[in-house]
């Protein structure tokens, strides 16, 4: 038996049980995402510091927060827990009291995506089906085939044309089935849905899945428990979609519901200027899809954001704000990230420290504000984006001429 008490419609409020509805039929699947409510009084009694302190470092560790049985699957077992990685030099660039890099680019497939993947797979399980499968522009995709890959099932993927090459080669290193489809992400999307239809597939997609989102929300779990002699003002996540965001939101929120921690913290929604439909909405209090902008940072770019209601509603809850980033000012934070705090993040990822930056500017954050910065990707899996940040090494002949030459009248290092 899991701890869910029902699902509850983020449009209507239409109440379902557990396993009566995927989407509200109602509103329909567009409008409809519901959201998983959790017996938070029967959490509290056993979900304790001190009973955490004896359990083993993944995510599953917070099993009544969980859209999973006490005794169903809960695979692969290896994911979460990432660290905590304190960034003094960071913080002083950025001018903030004190930095802290959640460092998911060490999960398992090198995203926070796993988070969700593992949830997604393990429900799958649990019903019994042999087949899961997704759209995605990456890392849902990359993180799905790993994940399935670990725990025995089939993955088939529907990508668009867009897919960085690395990302791309770890879902045949997975040994997925993918279909490369020429079109939008949305056609992608729609098409993925008519073959889970038609075929009976597990759908691994947030929009339409509901308890993915509950895989991310381990991510705030965990950043609360690790902070909780030593709470953050703020916590940065960029956004495309809005489910990580939303669901990193809700786990800082239930652990303070459930008493493990006594504070709440303010959530940071970080979006790219060229493609900011949520970030605007915000700010608007009207939603509007599809605006025609760009960016680079592929895991972000999202035009059409299905959990936009509650990415906004999560970050207001939270006292919250959203920013937006250029592509510049993105590639300026993965510079800073991997020379100042040793972290290597892929461009959406490098977004959540850009918008560090940029609330700072905006008056948002002080010199005093103590941030943690979501990193959730990791910047091997696109390395033509990294190198449009990153320059060109010096290229010599084999001479220790050459090397003084660079050592002793160039830059420290390459601009
Ligand atoms: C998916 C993703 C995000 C954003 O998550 P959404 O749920 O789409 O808002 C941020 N960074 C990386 C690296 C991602 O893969
Ligand atoms: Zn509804």
């Amino acid at each position: 038996m899991s701890n869910i008490t029902g699902l509850v419609c983020v449009n209507c409020g239409a109440r379902y049980a557990e396993n009566d509805a995927m989407f509200c039929g109602n509103c329909g699947v567009d409008k409809g995402i519901l959201d998983v409510k959790f017996d938070l009084d029967r959490a509290r009694r056993t979900l304790t510091r001190a009973a955490l302190a004896g359990r083993a470092a993944n995510h599953w560790r917070y099993r009544e927060l969980l859209p999973i049985a006490e005794d169903g699957p809960a695979l692969p077992a290896e994911i979460g827990w990432t660290p905590l990685i304190e960034a003094p030099r960071l913080a002083e660039a950025l001018g903030v009291g004190r930095m802290r890099l959640k460092d998911d680019t060490r999960s398992a497939s090198a995203s926070f995506k796993d988070r969700a993947s593992s949830v997604g797979v393990s429900r799958a399980l649990a019903e019994g089906r042999r087949d899961i499968a997704c759209a995605s522009t990456g890392n849902a995709a990359s993180s799905l085939a790993h994940c399935a890959a670990a725990a025995g099932l089939r993955a088939t993927i529907f990508v668009s044309m867009r897919i960085p090459e690395g990302k791309l080669a770890q879902l045949l290193a997975y040994g997925a089935r993918v279909f490369k489809v020429r079109g939008t992400y949305d056609e992608a999307w729609r098409l993925c849905m008519s073959a889970c239809e038609k075929y009976g597939w597990y759908n691994r997609n947030c929009a339409v899945n509901p308890y993915l989102m509950e895989g991310k929300k381990t991510g705030g779990l965990e950043v609360a428990e690790q902070c909780a002699d030593d709470p953050p003002d703020w916590v940065s996540a960029s956004v495309g979609d809005g489910c990580s965001i939303a669901g990193i939101a809700k786990g800082l929120r239930e652990m303070h519901d459930v008493g493990v921690v006594g504070w709440r913290t303010r959530v940071l929604g970080v979006q790219a200027e060229g493609v900011a439909p949520i970030a605007r909405a915000f700010a608007s209090g009207r939603f509007e899809a599809g605006a025609a902008g760009d960016t680079y940072a592929d895991s972000i770019h999202c035009p059409v954001p299905r959990n936009w209601k509650k990415a906004i509603e999560a970050v207001r809850e939270s006292g919250g704000q959203y920013v937006t980033v250029s592509d510049d000012e993105i590639r300026e934070a993965m510079r800073l990230t991997g020379r100042l705090a040793g972290v290597f993040a892929e461009p959406a990822a490098a977004a959540a420290v850009a918008g560090v930056a940029a609330a700072r500017r905006a008056g948002i954050l002080d010199a005093h504000s103590s941030v943690v910065a979501m990193i959730t990707g990791n910047g091997l899996k696109d390395i033509p984006g990294a190198m449009s940040a990153l320059g060109e090494p010096h290229t010599i002949a084999p001479s220790l001429d050459e090397v003084r030459r660079i050592v002793e009248n160039g830059p420290n290092h390459t601009e």
